[in-house]
C-alpha cells in the first residue's frame, strides 16, 4: 500500500539506466516518451513545447545498465563502481573495485591530495579502470559539492587533479504523506533535506510548517536532479509542487518572468509569496520537532500576552517576516533583547527573547523579507529559549495566526502568456504523481 509515498519517480528513460546496483530495489518508474528531451530547457524557457502525456505505470524492479566510460574505449581495460560502505578502508575498497596493485594502494594511502578520498563517506562512489591485470588506470570519486576527484596513471606514475563534476539535470517527482513531521515524510519519500527545506519555504505564505501540520497532509514535488555519469550528485530546484493541508490545496508552479527574476505563482498566475511569512522562524530538521506543548502553559495562550511564542533551540535563526525597516533593536523590559520591524500599511512585527542580533542589525535599517535578523534565546522574562512573535497593525496586536495575509507582488501582465505556456506541462507533472498515488491507494 502507498508504494510510492517511499518511492521517487524519475520522469526520463534514463532511469532505467540510474538505479544502483547496490540500492536493488523495487522502484516506480513512469516510461512517459513525449516528454524526452525536454528537461533541461523545462520550466524556464517560455517557448517549452507541451505535449500530451501518455502515461504508462510500470511497477518492477530495474535493472543496473550503467552507461561505460570513455576509459573503457579499449578492451584492455575494466571498469568498475562501487559505493562506499560503512567500515571501508582504502585497501577494502580497492579490493571490491578488483585493483590488484600495491603502487596504487601505496599512493592512495599517502599521497596529500588524495586526502578527500580517505574520509571514505559511506554511500559516495568510486570508479576505477584497470587493465587486466588489475593495475589501476584511473580513479573517480564523486565529492557531495559536486567536484569529481581523478586519480590518472601515466608513464612517470600517478596523478591527481580535482574537476568539476560533468553534470546533467533531470526532473525528479515524488511524493509523500505528513504523518509525524515533514521531514519523516520527505525521508521516506526519499527527498533531501534541501527540497524538504524548498518546499516548506515555498508554501510558508500560507502554512506555518512549525503549528500547521496535520496528519494526513500531503505533498507533491517535481524537482531537479544533477547527475554525474548516472550518480545523483545533488537535488536543485523544486519546478513545481503541491501542498494539502488540512483539506486546503496549495500548488506553486517556478516561473522566471522577462527581467530573469524567478518566483513561484499559482497556476492561475498569482503570487505564491504573500506580504507576510506564517512563521518568523527558518524552518529546519531541528525546529521541526519543536512544538509549542515545550512552553509554559499560560504563554501559550495568545489572547494573554498578545504574542505568538514558538519554541525552538537556542540559536535558531530567525528571520523577519516581510519586507520593511528596523524601528528598534536592543533590550526592552521582559522582551529581553527586541527587534521590531516596521513594514507598509501601518504593519509591524516584534521579535523577542533573543539570544543576539544579526551582525549589523540597527534601528532604520531595511530589511526584507526572509532576512535573518536574530537568533533564538530566553532573554528578559522567559522560561526557557523561545521567540516572541508579535504582529500589530496600527499599533494594534493581532494575532498572525488568524490574520489573512496581503498578497505578494502580482505577475506582471507580459509574463502571463509565456507563463501559461510553461504552467500547463507543469501542471501535467502534478496531475500524473497524483494520479498515480489515486491508483495506488485504491
Ligand atoms: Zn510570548
Amino acid at each position: 500500500m502507498l508504494l510510492i509515498q517511499r518511492r521517487s519517480a524519475i520522469l526520463s528513460e534514463k532511469t532505467l539506466d540510474l538505479s544502483r546496483r547496490r540500492n536493488r530495489r523495487w522502484l516506480l518508474a513512469l516510461a512517459c516518451l513525449p516528454l524526452l528531451g525536454m528537461v533541461a530547457a523545462f520550466g524556464i524557457a517560455p517557448n517549452t513545447r507541451t505535449e500530451a502525456v501518455q502515461l504508462q505505470q510500470v511497477i518492477q524492479e530495474l535493472p543496473l545498465v550503467l552507461p561505460a566510460p570513455a576509459e573503457t574505449a579499449s578492451t584492455q581495460s575494466y571498469w568498475r563502481e562501487e559505493r562506499i560502505q560503512r567500515g571501508d578502508t582504502i585497501a577494502s575498497l580497492l579490493a571490491r573495485l578488483e585493483v590488484d596493485d600495491p603502487d596504487a594502494v601505496k599512493y592512495l594511502r599517502t599521497a596529500r591530495n588524495v586526502r578527500s578520498l580517505y574520509q571514505l563517506v559511506p554511500g559516495r562512489t568510486v570508479r576505477a579502470v584497470t587493465d587486466g591485470g588489475g593495475e589501476l588506470v584511473s580513479l573517480r570519486y564523486l565529492h557531495g559539492d559536486g567536484t569529481e576527484l581523478i586519480v590518472r596513471r601515466d608513464g612517470t606514475g600517478f596523478h591527481t587533479s580535482e574537476e568539476p563534476a560533468a553534470t546533467q539535470t533531470q526532473l525528479v517527482m515524488a511524493s509523500g504523506e505528513i504523518r509525524t513531521s515533514l521531514f519523516a515524510a520527505t525521508d521516506s519519500a526519499g527527498l533531501s533535506d534541501a527540497v524538504a527545506v524548498q518546499l516548506a519555504d515555498i508554501f510558508s505564505s500560507e502554512i506555518d510548517f512549525h503549528r500547521d501540520l496535520r496528519p494526513g497532509d500531503r505533498f507533491c514535488v517535481v524537482y531537479e536532479t544533477l547527475y554525474n555519469d548516472g550518480v545523483p550528485i545533488r537535488a536543485g530546484r523544486i519546478v513545481a509542487a503541491e501542498f494539502t493541508n488540512d483539506h486546503q490545496t496549495y500548488r506553486a508552479l517556478y516561473f522566471q518572468d522577462n527581467q530573469g527574476r524567478g518566483g513561484y505563482y499559482t497556476p492561475d498566475g498569482k503570487n505564491v509569496r504573500k506580504a507576510f511569512l506564517r512563521s518568523p522562524l527558518e524552518f529546519s530538521r531541528i525546529t521541526s520537532g519543536f512544538t509549542i506543548s515545550r512552553l509554559h502553559p499560560v504563554l501559550n495562550v495568545w489572547r494573554a500576552h498578545k504574542g505568538v511564542d514558538y519554541g525552538a533551540p537556542a540559536g535558531t535563526r530567525v528571520r523577519v517576516t516581510a519586507d520593511g525597516r528596523v524601528q528598534f533593536v536592543g533590550w526592552q523590559g521582559g522582551y529581553g533583547k527586541l527587534v521590531v520591524v516596521r513594514h507598509n500599511n501601518g504593519y509591524a512585527t516584534a521579535y523577542g527573547h533573543l539570544s543576539s542580533f544579526a551582525k549589523g542589525l540597527r534601528a532604520g535599517l531595511r530589511v526584507n523579507q526572509g532576512e535573518i535578523i536574530g537568533f533564538v534565546g530566553a532573554t528578559g522574562l522567559a522560561t526557557g529559549p523561545h521567540l516572541h512573535y508579535e504582529f500589530r497593525i496600527g499599533g494594534v496586536h493581532q494575532d498572525p495566526l488568524r490574520h489573512a495575509m496581503p498578497p505578494g507582488q502580482p505577475m506582471m501582465r507580459e509574463d502571463r502568456t509565456a507563463f501559461d505556456h510553461t504552467s500547463r506541462s507543469l501542471l501535467e507533472r502534478l496531475d500524473l504523481i497524483r494520479g498515480m498515488n489515486l491508483a495506488l491507494v485504491n
